[in-house]
């Protein structure tokens, strides 16, 4: 097999995985980690939740999967309607697919012939934001931030897209206007994650830079595309990060925790007047886009019950407390050697540090401690699952801080 990002010459073996169990992770071996990460950020409710697992049981007896091609079904309508609900209002038209990354490239197909099928053919560009993490495709490849994305690697085969500074201050945000101002008329959308950039460095932002960016939408006539794979589904301490900046955008993506970390799916949501853009006689005119295992039926029930978890049990007050444990705990780490800063919003705690000088020394030791971490870059980060206990998420802090002290 071929591991993900690894280079395989060099790299430690993967290992085996035997059983999940709330936060959890049982090895071959009969060792169990704490699991920091809930993998990648899904398992939000931890792993094998008894409501999911029997949701999908149960629908595994009526139909796995069936194409979506000119047939619907109730697990698919019922999610696409819970979602519109959920989502900031406008947002109610729902394209399901089947990872993040085909989700954004659905997101900017939609954008590219909005524009199109209204007859205005140069808006095929997008901006996007140093630092931005949107996915390991072609075409997403080339909205990520250039190192992320590996541009030069793939110049040639990349198309350039805008890829400029988030506007934070005065500077950058003067800088983004002056940036709008030129290129404005070529740009079919802007692209965030609104928030927080996760895989380029679990990077923050503020409120009103979501707010500069709507404001900058709507004053050129742009798109704005929110993408909250990481961020969706209470990650950042409200349902959707786009909330607290009550920015609602136009087309909005959403996977990674959508189904609780059990099955692979993700939408993409776009409000009516871009929907109605696709509305004609003219065939052409129609989303040209259907994945083969599109609204798979077991993910769509996987994705239901993980809404009625989070109808049902406190999960957003699960993650403030999540949140003041991980901002109290790691505090200390701030006085350790190397640590650049220690942030925290939501149930997302991050210790940046000067660099990580042997990457797979930390992996190992954070591993003989007994947790499962995947630091990246210079950062070590929790995401833990919104059920996690305080024992266990202090088990976690007290093994970064054990790996960093000297
Ligand atoms: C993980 C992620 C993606 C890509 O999702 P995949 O399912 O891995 O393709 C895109 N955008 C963001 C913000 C992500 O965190």
């Amino acid at each position: 097999m071929w591991q993900p990002y690894t280079q395989m010459k060099t790299a430690d073996p993967p290992l085996p995985v035997v059983r999940t169990d709330g936060t959890r992770i049982t090895l071959a071996d009969g060792r169990e980690l704490i699991d920091g990460v809930a993998s990648w950020w899904t398992a939000c409710h931890g792993y094998n939740h008894p409501h999911i697992r029997d949701a999908v049981e149960r629908q595994l007896g009526l139909m796995p999967h069936v194409m979506f091609g000119g047939l619907t079904h109730e697990p698919a309508a019922v999610l696409a309607s819970r979602l519109a609900n959920l989502l900031p209002a406008g947002l109610d038209k729902v394209f399901f697919s089947d990872s993040g990354s085909v989700a954004v490239e659905v997101a900017l197909k939609m954008a590219v012939q909005y524009w199109l099928n209204r007859g205005i053919r140069k808006r095929h560009k997008f901006i996007a934001f140093k630092g931005a993490y949107h996915g390991d495709t072609i075409g997403t490849m080339a909205i990520c931030d250039p190192d992320e994305g590996m541009h030069r690697m793939f110049a040639g085969l990349l198309p350039v897209q805008h890829i400029i500074d988030l506007p934070r201050d005065e500077n950058t945000t003067a800088a983004f206007e002056q940036f709008l101002q030129r290129h404005a008329d070529e740009v079919a959308a802007i692209i965030i994650e609104p928030l927080v950039q996760g895989a380029g460095g679990m990077l923050f932002h503020s409120p009103d830079v979501m707010r500069r960016l709507r404001a900058a939408a709507d004053r050129y006539g742009l798109l704005l595309i929110c993408d909250e794979i990481f961020t969706g589904f209470g990650r950042t301490g409200v349902m959707f990060a786009c909330e607290t900046a009550a920015v609602v955008p136009d087309i909005m993506v959403l996977s990674k925790a959508l189904t609780g970390g059990t099955m692979a799916l993700a939408a993409t949501i776009a409000r009516r007047e871009i929907f109605d853009a696709f509305q004609s006689d003219d065939p052409q005119h129609a989303l040209m886009h259907g994945p083969t295992y599109m609204a798979n039926p077991l993910a769509c029930a996987a994705a239901n019950a993980s809404l009625d978890l989070f109808a049902r049990e406190p999960r957003l007050a699960q993650v403030a407390a999540i949140s003041k444990c991980l901002a109290a705990g790691l505090a200390e780490c701030r006085n350790l050697p190397r640590v650049k800063d220690v942030r925290v919003m939501g149930a997302i705690g991050v210790v940046e540090l000067e660099r990580i000088d042997d990457m797979q020394a930390l992996k190992r030791r954070l591993i003989a401690s007994g947790v499962w971490l995947r630091p990246f870059n210079n950062i070590i980060y929790l995401t833990p699952a919104f059920t996690m206990g305080e024992d266990d998420l202090l088990a976690l802090i007290s093994a970064i801080k054990s790996v960093l002290t000297p």
